[in-house]
């Protein structure tokens, strides 16, 4: 491996423009340089090589994680709002974008009048859909959110699934929701270890009874 060069120091500066010319030819024009040339015209020629998509006649298939406008759901069984008002997302939200305004009903039931979220300042991270416990709000994939304004908020009817499309709202899967296999991954209680303990020993006992008789 070559890890130094040698200078050339009988080399000669070239002064008139003949010699920069000779000295520019004889610097570009080297097998290398037919090598890049090679290499971009196959790309070039390649079909269906394209890195890019015609945006908005194209559109690329999303994730379902991908993080885009929020929704808010709906029980699909009883259409009631999932949001219990706790201010989880409020208080997590690092760029202090959203806001709501709760009442207690006459059950004394924390209840939502007012919900938004400053899409403007909004930086899609995501963890206000990781600390709801309710899974009440979500990212959708909708994210052709362009403004006017700076400060562009949605309100709790822009997000908020409507009665009449409730039949489509699907269990979510994106980015908030629960894994497949949460339920494995739940820590369980002192007493359901006592529980298994007992009834492996009682196992043990049938098993051994059954090997007297
Ligand atoms: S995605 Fe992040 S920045 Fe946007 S509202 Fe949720 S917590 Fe706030
Ligand atoms: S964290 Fe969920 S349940 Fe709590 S206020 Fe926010 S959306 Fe509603």
């Amino acid at each position: 491996m070559k890890n130094y060069y040698l200078v050339d120091e009988k080399r000669k500066t070239p002064i008139t423009t003949w010699q920069k010319i000779l000295q520019a030819l004889k610097r570009s024009i080297k097998l290398e340089l037919f090598v890049g040339l090679w290499v971009v015209m196959r790309e070039m020629l390649k079909r269906n090589n394209s890195a890019t998509i015609k945006y908005p006649l194209e559109k690329l298939q999303l994730d379902n994680r991908y993080r885009a406008v929020h929704r808010l759901m709906r029980f699909i069984e009883s259409e009631n709002e999932r949001c219990i008002g706790c201010g989880l997302c409020e208080k997590i939200c690092i760029s202090n974008c959203i806001r709501m305004e709760t009442s207690l009903d006459k059950d004394g039931r924390k209840k939502v009048n007012n919900y938004s979220i400053n899409l403007g300042r909004c930086i899609y991270c995501g963890f206000c859909a990781e600390v709801c416990p309710e899974l009440a709000i979500v990212h959708g994939l909708e994210y052709e959110n362009a403004a006017e304004q700076r400060s562009y908020f949605g309100y709790k009817e822009d997000f908020l699934t409507p009665i009449d499309k409730l039949k489509q709202q699907v269990e979510f899967e994106g980015a908030g929701s629960l894994r497949k296999d949460a339920d494995l991954l739940v820590k369980k209680t002192p007493n359901y270890y006592d529980a298994m303990q007992n009834k492996a020993l009682e196992d043990q006992d049938q098993s051994s009874q059954g090997e007297v008789k």
